[in-house]
Formats: structure tokens, sequence, C-alpha cells
């Protein structure tokens, strides 16, 4: 059997089974039914964050979110990230201007943001890479200063709390993917934190077609609610997270014993004063004996796959051939960093025999 690079964590199966249950006697299964209610609350605890609406998919709560916020014009984001991000602004009718990343956290520079905005800048987008935590301190003053949203995309980094206060908690909106291949899934799913009880109000609306009520449709609005079963799943997961993620931190801090300190190696850094949820494991492989393809080809060899995320960036993607601004070498070190990251397999019952397997193949 193959090792993938995650394995989607599950409840105890009569735990589910009891939680939807009740969906038998009601008959209600989706269009924010009790199971939905019930997430929202128990994520809102959770999170610590001010409001909270739930989504079909992830990819789908951001381009709500664009929507939510009128954004038109150019919104400044990162191209070392998944596909949705960059989708959603370019589905959106907004265009992407690629702002280069940070070495250490791949998250969003904002040392070289500033430069790049102009009168038609509407947004900033910045992405939580890894479970890193963007430096929401600079970008949150650098927004208020011109008067621009931050919105994160915060798929990544559900569960990482920074001083205590969640990464649910910072910039005017986050999405949530809630994917099976995230450290908290509801299979498929998605959410947005937000401050302004405007714009949850804005973002229940169009989930549900634009419609507010029977008779008053104010939005042009498409589908993305979440069913009762994905918000069951979730009420569930939710209650296994903390052991989850104290799994991975085990598995996390095994690599760390066997690839500190290897020349040519870096590994990622768990920030400081912050509770990671041990989401990824990147390595850069820097002027290592193989180099990252070389690697990627002799795990796979191996029935180990890990994944080049994120290769190719966004910029370079096949759909963007000739646009303007689309350009890699625009942002060097995401060029760079893309070409020599690797993320090695982890998940809550990966095994400690298996982690040194993986790491003797690339030590060896
Ligand atoms: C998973 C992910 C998404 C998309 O979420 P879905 O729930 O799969 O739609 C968006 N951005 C990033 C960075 C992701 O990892």
């Amino acid at each position: 059997m193959s090792i993938n690079v995650t394995r989607s964590s599950m409840p105890p199966f009569e735990e589910y089974c009891d939680e939807i249950r009740g969906l038998w006697d009601s008959r209600w299964l989706t269009n924010m039914g009790c199971k939905h209610r019930q997430l929202e609350e128990d994520l809102q605890r959770y999170l610590q964050c001010g409001q909270i609406t739930l989504f079909t998919n992830g990819h789908l709560a951001l381009e709500n979110i664009l929507q939510a916020f009128r954004l038109e014009g150019e919104i400044i984001t990162t191209p070392f990230t998944f596909a949705s991000t960059t989708h959603a602004i370019v589905r959106c009718g907004c265009k992407p201007v690629f702002c280069d990343i940070d070495p250490v956290t791949y998250t969003l520079d904002p040392g070289k943001l500033e430069a790049l905005i102009t009168e038609r800048t509407a947004a900033i987008l910045p992405v939580h890479v890894y479970g890193n935590l963007c430096d929401t301190d600079r970008i949150g003053e650098i927004g208020r200063k011109y008067g621009l949203p931050v919105i994160y995309d915060a798929a990544h980094s559900f569960g990482v709390f920074r001083n205590g206060v969640s990464s649910a908690c910072f910039g005017d909106a986050a999405m949530f993917s809630f994917h099976a291949t995230k450290v908290f899934h509801t299979i498929e799913g998605g959410a947005v934190c937000c401050h302004s009880e405007e714009i949850r109000r804005r973002l229940c609306d169009l989930k549900n077609f634009g419609i507010h009520d029977e008779e008053n449709v104010p939005y042009v609005g498409g589908n993305a609610k979440m069913n009762e079963f994905c918000a069951a799943m979730g009420i569930c997961n939710l209650r296994h997270l903390e052991e989850e993620i104290e799994k991975r931190r085990l598995v996390r801090e095994h690599y760390d014993g066997r690839l500190g300190g290897t020349p040519g190696l870096r590994l990622n850094r768990v920030q400081e004063n912050t509770r990671s949820n041990n989401a990824y494991y990147p390595v850069v492989f820097d002027g290592f004996r193989l180099n990252r393809n070389e690697v990627y080809a002799k795990l796979s060899a191996e029935g180990i796959i890990p994944r080049k995320y994120f290769y190719p960036l966004t910029s370079a993607f096949a759909c963007y051939d000739g646009w303007e601004g689309f350009d890699p070498s625009a942002t060097p070190i995401a060029a760079q960093i893309a070409a020599q990251v690797l993320t090695l397999p982890i998940y809550a019952d990966l095994t400690t025999d298996t982690v040194d397997r993986i790491c003797d193949l690339i030590l060896g």
C-alpha cells in the first residue's frame, strides 16, 4: 500500500452514526439545519472568532468573500499557493497582482507589498502557507493605511493559535477549507470568519442563491451551502481535533529529530508564541546531495508519495499563459522555493517506522 502525503482522519464509525441518526426522523438534509447550526456554534467556540458561516467548500467560501466585499480591480496576493486562491480572484473578475514571499515562512513578504499598491488595488489576499501565520501585524497596518480589506486564505491554518488567538481572527475575513485532506475536515466544506455582522449576513444570502427571505432576493448568489451529513462529520471531527494535532506533533518531532542539522535541508520552523497544527511537513532541498525532483523520484519508486506543494507557482499555470502580470520570475524567492520544496507525508496515525523509512531513503 502506498503512503500518501496525507490520510483523512475519521471519527469512530458509531460516533458518526449516532450523529446522523436524527436526520432519518427530521428529513432535513441541507439548508442550514440543526447540524449546520451546531457546527457553527462549536466552531465559533473553538476559534473564538466574531462571525462564522459555513460553506460547501473552501474555494466557494473564498469566491463568496470577494463578492461580499464587492471587490473590483487588483488584488495583491501570493503565487506560492494552491490553485484555488488565484483562480478565485480571476473567476470573480479581479486581477491578481503577485507579491513575493518570505524565504522562512513562505508567506507574503510585507516588505514588498506597499510597492505593488496602486489606485486600482482593491484588497490584499495573503495565505497562511503550511499553517505558518503571515505577518498579520504589518499586513494589517498597510491595509489600514491604504483603506484596503485584508482577506486571509487560512485553508492551511485551522487549529493554529498565536498567543492564544486563532488564525480565524486575523484580517477582515478568513477562509478555511474543511476538505478531507485538511487537519480538520467535513469531507468537503469550508467556512468564513469575519468581524462584521453585515458581511456575514451577505455571505449567508450569497451562498443560498442570494435569497434573503422568501420574497426578497438582493444578490445574484450561487449555491454553496454545507449539507447536514458534512456538518455532522465536522461535529465529530472537532471533538477529536486536539488529539489529532497532538499525534501529528509527535510525527513532526520524529522527522525533526531525523532530518534536523542535515546540510542542504531546510526544515519548517514552528513560529514563536504559536501553537502549530502540524498540517504539513515541508522540506527545502537547497544544496543537498539530491535535488528535490531526485528525492521525489526516489520516494515515489518506493510507494511513498510526497507532494511538490507548491509547484508550479500559480503564476506559471498553463491557463494563464500570455496573461499580463503572470510572470514567475517577478517573484524570484517564490520561484526558487517552488523548485526546491517537497512536503513529506504527515498524518495522525503515520507510524514512527514509516517516518524512519522515509528519512532513511532521503538520507541514504
Ligand atoms: C485546500 C485549499 C483551498 C481550497 O479549499 P477546498 O475546500 O478544497 O475548496 C484553497 N486554498 C488553499 C491554500 C488550500 O490548501
